[in-house]
């Protein structure tokens, strides 16, 4: 399986969906010109993404410096989540996360789910994230609790531009 990317665009806006796996086959689009509205880069259906990959990822950043506009990341889950917490450069310091999923799991029945926390609605800039990091199952009625490591996985938040 390899990358699949769609191009939308709006007025001066663009949006970069990225779907399947991030690896050393695949192809970071080329963009025509530069974006000069935002650049929303929609990273839902992004499930995996290796060593090789990284790299690519992070050298298609380093080509984007040159927009005019501004550049935010949208729906990461948490693979998104974790390579931003371990490099620095897998966000650059001139994007920022507008939108991210906190998985759930309950240990008794293992029901899984997503959360999206979208900024300015569960987070921003002058506060920490506020949400509940613990709910009823839907399935068994237990305690469906968060799946992460709380204060790594929110890590990213604290830097300036996150
Ligand atoms: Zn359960």
């Amino acid at each position: 399986m390899s990358l699949k990317v769609h191009i939308t665009t709006e007025g001066s806006d663009v949006t970069i969906a990225f779907e399947g796996i991030l690896d050393e086959t695949s192809r970071l689009p080329e963009l025509s010109e530069p974006v000069k509205g935002e650049l929303r880069l929609d990273l839902e259906k992004l499930t995996l993404i290796n060593s090789m990959g990284i790299h690519k990822w992070i050298t298609w950043m380093r080509h984007r410096t040159n927009m005019q506009g501004s550049m935010v990341l949208v729906n990461c889950r948490p693979v998104v989540i974790n390579q931003i917490n371990i490099l620095r450069g897998f966000l650059p310091d001139y994007a920022r996360v507008d939108s991210f999923f906190v998985p759930y799991s309950c240990e008794n029945c293992g029901f899984d789910e997503k959360l999206l926390l979208k900024r300015g609605v569960e987070y921003d800039d002058q506060r920490q994230v506020q949400f509940a990091t613990e709910k009823a199952c839907p399935s068994c009625g237990g305690v469906l609790g968060l799946d992460i490591m709380h204060d790594r996985y929110f890590k990213f938040m604290n830097r300036k531009s996150a």
